[in-house]
């Protein structure tokens, strides 16, 4: 046990080090999970990073004759009566006997669906964050990498802080249509919340209020 806690104390310490000077690979010893439910929108653009490890609420094995079928938007897209004709279209099929894989298809891109991610730091901080906060990324998704990072701001403090000074440097593309002086950070943030009508985080509203 000695020597692993040595070990990672000096991953620890030589993390603070390797922000600036880009040496990167030691972050590769961290990193966290996280339960999340979007839609299937949102998890078809996050599956793309491919560093990541996957679990995902299967359309194939799960009935949802047999559960509510979920749909995940945002606060103010008003679609109540198309998503219970959909629904009523599914059930009909599974009661005509079409089995859930083939009844799927009728299912749209708001279908809620649970997914269990892992990243390493180097993933989340160098490369998930960056691109999926940025102001081009699709809200939904740049709400929950937002969420994602509120997460673990207390885990990570040193290289939380580090990350956001740096996310507009990190990726050319960060400011895209922005062409104020406002921080592209705030903007991002307050944008995503806003169109989901969700309250911004006390970590992330923390480090959104200190001056750095
Ligand atoms: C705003 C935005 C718009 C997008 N629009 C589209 C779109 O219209 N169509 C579309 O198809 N995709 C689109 N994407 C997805 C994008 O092209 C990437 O697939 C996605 O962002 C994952 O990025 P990544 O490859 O860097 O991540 P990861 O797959 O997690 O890879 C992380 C890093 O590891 C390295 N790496 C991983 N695999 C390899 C490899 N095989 N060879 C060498 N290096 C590797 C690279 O340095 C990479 O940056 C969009 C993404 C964003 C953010």
């Amino acid at each position: 046990m000695r020597p692993l806690i040595n070990f990672l104390r000096r991953v620890k310490h030589y993390t603070c080090g390797s922000t600036d000077d880009g040496h990167h690979s030691v972050f590769e010893f961290m990193g966290a999970q996280w339960l999340i439910e979007g839609s299937r929108a949102f998890t078809h653009e996050i599956i793309r990073h491919r560093v990541a490890s996957y679990w995902q609420e299967s359309q194939r094995y799960v009935d949802y004759s047999k559960q509510n079928l979920r749909y995940c938007v945002p606060a103010n897209f008003k679609a109540d009566e198309l998503f219970n004709s959909l629904s009523s279209a599914y059930l009909n099929m599974r009661a005509s006997e079409v089995s859930p894989e083939n009844a799927r298809y009728l299912l749209p891109n708001a279908s809620c669906s649970r997914l269990w991610v892992q990243m390493n730091a180097r993933e989340f901080f160098i490369n998930f964050l960056p691109l999926r906060t940025g102001n081009g990324a699709f809200h939904e998704i740049r709400l929950i990498a937002w969420l994602m990072f509120d997460l673990i701001i207390k885990q990570f403090p040193i290289t939380s802080e580090w990350v956001w000074q740096n996310l507009p440097k990190l990726h050319p593309d960060y400011c895209r249509g922005i062409k104020d002086n406002t921080d592209c950070r705030i903007k991002s943030i307050d944008d995503a919340f806003k169109i989901w009508g969700m309250k911004i985080p006390n970590n992330l509203s923390i480090l959104m209020n200190t001056k750095l």
